[in-house]
């Protein structure tokens, strides 16, 4: 093997978890580092791209950008400018109603004819609805125990149904905790802080993410192509676990999804959607969600693009499935990748974590700070 086919790490993946490792050991360390994404392109399941019409598309579903987290932001910055956008979701009713999304005052008002004017009369509302319950473990409980069961059942067993293709009693509550109940009118789909989106696009923060004189980068090829044919002292691997070790407990299962894209004609150059997305929670309707993508980038264009998500088994592997039995079984592999103090599991797959982008970088950068205090990777001698 050739002195120049040695890589002070390899990295598997080119989304947030390895890009951002890559930058670290690179321009921190001085690394050389190869990354190989099986893909034809960076950026991961954040990957977007200009379609026919101009029109900035995720083609692993809309992607939104938000975080509390100051030094996310901070190292994401050094690589992009940003756009403020604040996401906004209507819920469509069987009927055509369409209401606010999280619950909030308005969404009860709508929905129930009545004019509840402070945040107590919500919370007196849902207080009679409610239904305590003792230890708050699955999604169903997370609900029904803050609106009761007639919300949970309006908004949320539906659209999980479908998504998960279980019911919410069956998943951690952590699923259907991502969504807040509000007292109050704010109608924003996220409260953090930063809410803003790459200005150029994901895509284009990616390629300045791995911009380096010490970053090699290999698309479409597969760990398994460089294995034998490049030397590397340490492994970096941000691909589903299971896979990583030949599935020899059994596959973890992931939920997949599609997207069909739908192009209206905008001679005024306006927005076809009220707001970005628009979800269908009842499970006579297919897909899951309609997001309208320029609300997203801010562009003017003549046509505007939607992307219908419809739930999947089959498919890439996007949502890791948060509950006991899943837990038992990546513990399990989790505890062969303690064995390998050579390679790093970081990243959504890797971890079998829900995690967003924001947790993604953050985790990267704490386990990159980690690896440096353990002595596990060091700084390379300037020759
Ligand atoms: P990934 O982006 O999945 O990157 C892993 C890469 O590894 C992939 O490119 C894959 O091709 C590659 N790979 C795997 N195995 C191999 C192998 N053997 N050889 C070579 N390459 C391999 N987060 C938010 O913050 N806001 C959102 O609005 C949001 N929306 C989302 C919508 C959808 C539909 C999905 C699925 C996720 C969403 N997320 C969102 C989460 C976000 O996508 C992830 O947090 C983030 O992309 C994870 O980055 P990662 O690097 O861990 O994984
Ligand atoms: N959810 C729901 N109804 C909705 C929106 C969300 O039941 O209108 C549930 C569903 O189980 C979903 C989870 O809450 O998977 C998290 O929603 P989020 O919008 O954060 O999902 P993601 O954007 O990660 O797909």
């Amino acid at each position: 093997m050739s002195d120049s086919e040695h890589f002070d790490t390899l990295i598997v993946g080119a989304g947030f978890a390895g890009s951002v490792m890559a930058e670290r050991l690179a321009a921190r360390l001085g690394q050389r580092v190869l990354v190989v994404d099986r893909r034809p392109h960076i950026a991961g399941n954040a990957y977007d791209e200009a379609d026919e019409h101009g029109v900035l598309v995720h083609r692993y579903g809309p992607h939104i950008f938000h975080t509390q987290s100051a030094k996310v932001v901070d190292y994401l910055s050094r690589f992009t400018g940003w756009r403020t956008y604040e996401h906004r979701v209507l819920a469509q009713l069987e009927g055509g109603l369409r209401v606010p999304m999280p619950i909030n005052r308005t969404t009860i008002n709508l929905l129930y004819g009545l004019d509840l004017r402070t945040e107590e009369d919500v919370v007196a509302f849902l207080a009679d609805r409610a239904e305590p319950v003792e230890y708050v473990r699955t999604s169903e409980d997370a609900v029904v125990s803050k609106v009761g069961r007639e919300l949970y059942e309006t908004f949320f067993r539906g659209y999980t149904r479908k998504q998960w293709q279980r019911d919410p009693s069956e998943l951690h509550a952590s699923v259907c905790g991502r969504l807040p109940t509000r007292t109050n009118t704010d109608d924003r789909y996220f409260t953090d802080d930063f809410q803003q989106m790459p200005l150029a696009g994901y895509t284009r923060m990616f390629e300045r993410i791995l911009d380096h004189p010490r970053i090699e980068v290999r698309l479409s090829t597969d760990l398994e192509d460089v294995r034998g044919e490049v030397a590397y002292d340490h492994l970096v691997y941000t691909g589903p676990i299971d896979a990583f070790f030949g599935y020899r407990f059994g596959a973890l299962p992931y939920r997949s999804l599609e997207w069909e894209l739908e192009t209206v004609e905008t001679p005024d150059r306006g927005l076809v959607q009220p707001c970005a997305s628009i979800n269908f929670p009842s499970e006579n309707v297919a897909h899951t969600r309609i997001t309208e993508y320029r609300w997203l980038t801010g562009q003017t264009h003549t046509a505007s693009t939607l992307a219908v998500e419809y739930p999947r088994t089959e498919g890439d592997p996007y949502y890791p499935i948060p509950n006991q039995e899943t837990r038992g079984l990546y513990k399990r592999y989790a505890a062969l990748a303690a064995e390998l103090p050579e390679v790093t599991f970081v990243g959504r797959l890797a971890r079998y974590q829900y995690l967003n982008m924001d947790q993604v970088v953050g985790q990267a950068l704490a386990t990159f700070e980690g690896l440096v205090d353990s002595g596990a990777v060091a700084e390379v001698p300037v020759a």
